[in-house]
């Protein structure tokens, strides 16, 4: 059974936004605590025990201390259930919480070509040593199955697809994110527009 829990959904800057005094951002603040949202973000698991994230956001940190699923097992003293990350693209509010993933954890990173060159031409990224998180290309419609850390298939098969960004220009309005459209359980079930649920519309954001 394919589990997936919401980490945020409110786009980048989260609700309430740090330096917005919009009418939603202050009720967020005041009588309307429930409006608060955290960026972004999804874990999936197909076993219970091992997880991945699709976008690191900036609130990662908050959103694991949230997320009982993911914390260490009982007992140890170093152990994340995350085993992976998978990255939809290279902004800031789908990497920044990789920053909040250093320790010497291993995990595997998975992303576009040209979202890995972004990391790598990074070198605040380099907290996350090479040696202990692994950076796994993929491609676009091409479906991958993300490892469990011992190599062995997790049940869960993404397919990245391209889809249009912010236009850089008018004649280019597209760029090669992977977004996961259809993630799918080795048992069958599936969610469809899977990266839609960790990009619906939050509340106004200011
Ligand atoms: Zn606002």
């Amino acid at each position: 059974m394919l589990r997936v829990v919401v980490l945020g959904a409110a786009a980048g800057g989260g609700v309430p936004q740090w330096n917005c005094g919009c009418p939603v951002c202050l009720m967020a603040r005041t009588e309307r605590p429930e409006l608060r949202s955290t960026q972004a973000s999804i874990a999936i698991s197909a076993d219970g025990a091992h997880w991945f994230l699709i976008n690191a956001s900036p609130d990662l940190r908050q959103q694991i201390t949230a997320t009982p699923q993911l914390h260490p097992k009982a007992g140890k003293l170093r152990h994340s259930p995350i085993a992976g990350v998978i990255l939809t693209n290279g902004e800031v509010d789908a990497v920044a919480g990789l920053l909040s993933m250093r320790e010497g954890s291993p995990f595997t990173l998975y992303a576009h070509e040209r979202v890995l060159a972004i990391l790598k031409s990074n070198s605040i990224f380099n907290v996350l040593n090479e040696k202990n998180v692994k950076r796994q290309p993929i491609e676009v419609d091409r479906a991958f199955e993300p490892a469990l850390p011992d190599g062995a298939p997790s049940g869960i098969e993404i397919l990245p697809f391209e889809v249009p960004g912010k236009g850089i220009s008018k004649a280019r309005r597209t760029r090669p994110v992977a977004r996961a459209r259809a993630i799918r359980s080795g048992f069958g079930s599936s969610i469809s527009e899977a990266a839609n649920i960790s990009t619906s519309s939050p509340p106004a954001r200011g």
